[in-house]
């Protein structure tokens, strides 16, 4: 199937992502790879939650807002835009850290249980026992929290970064029934769950098809799991490997229905 959205992309506002990642240059590649729709979801740091990291202070809403107004003054009549955002999991409030006020000022949200880099305790990083058990909980905390109805899809679950070791470890100990109680919730609950193609950078087909990460898929379709691709670009050129999300699909045999309905 060939996937024509992108709900996963930061522009500069992230101070992750390079100056390439302008909205001038998202349409150019959206024009070339035939995606319709365009979900911007820059890092968020709700500013009535106290005790936020300094990379999330760097992101209010008054910063982020600025790609509201750019997006008001684009006409591109065959790519919808969504302003978006990717927030955060607060740990010690064991909730998502977002406000309602907050959250019923974007078009789309997701919220990662694996920035594990920096939300998760230090001391757990290098424990895969702990790491692990610490994404499981805070997936469930994510669900469970009131705020949950404003959470479009869960990003790149699972799919930890920045750590000396890889997500395939820690993905490979989870249980199919462990997987299939969280996802059985979210799709339950309405939340899709993101594809995040990241990870498949520098992966042939081959890899793709390989990969541990088939068999969370596969059980998130299962349980009945609703999809949302992204590519998590954080520079123009993440989207050089965006065909991926085309083999993805195939490979996890899905059709039109199986996608959110914000992508059709
Ligand atoms: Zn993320
Ligand atoms: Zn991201």
């Amino acid at each position: 199937m060939k996937i024509t959205h992108d709900f996963h992309v930061h522009t500069h506002l992230s101070i992750c992502a390079n100056e390439t990642a302008t909205v001038e240059n998202y349409i150019a590649n959206a024009k070339r790879l035939g995606l319709t729709k365009i979900g911007f979801s820059d890092h968020f740091g709700d500013g009535n939650i106290p005790g936020a990291r300094g990379f999330y202070r760097a992101h209010p809403y008054e910063h982020n807002a600025e790609l509201k107004e750019t997006l008001a003054n684009i006409h591109e009549p065959d790519i919808k835009f969504y302003f978006g955002c990717e927030t955060e999991y607060h740990t010690p409030k064991r909730d998502i850290a977002l406000t309602e006020e907050e959250a019923e000022k974007f078009d789309f949200i997701v919220v990662p249980n694996s920035h594990t880099h920096m939300i998760m305790p230090k001391e757990y990083i290098g424990n895969y026992d702990k790491h692990v058990a610490f994404m499981i909980q805070a997936y469930e905390d994510i669900l469970n929290s009131p705020l949950s109805r404003y959470v479009t899809a869960m990003a790149h679950p699972f799919d930890i970064c920045c750590h000396d070791y890889t997500s395939d470890v820690l993905i490979n100990m989870i249980p199919d029934d462990t997987f299939k109680r969280l996802f059985d919730k979210t799709a339950e609950k309405g939340i899709a769950f993101e594809l995040n193609m990241a990870y498949s950078k520098t992966m042939t087909p081959e890899d793709i098809a390989n990969d541990c990460r088939i068999r969370m898929f596969r059980i998130a379709k299962e349980c009945g799991c609703k999809f949302t691709f992204g590519s998590d670009s954080h520079n123009s050129s993440y989207h050089d490997f965006y065909h991926n999300a085309d083999i993805l699909a195939d490979i996890l045999g899905l059709t039109e229905n199986d996608l959110a309905d914000i992508c059709k």
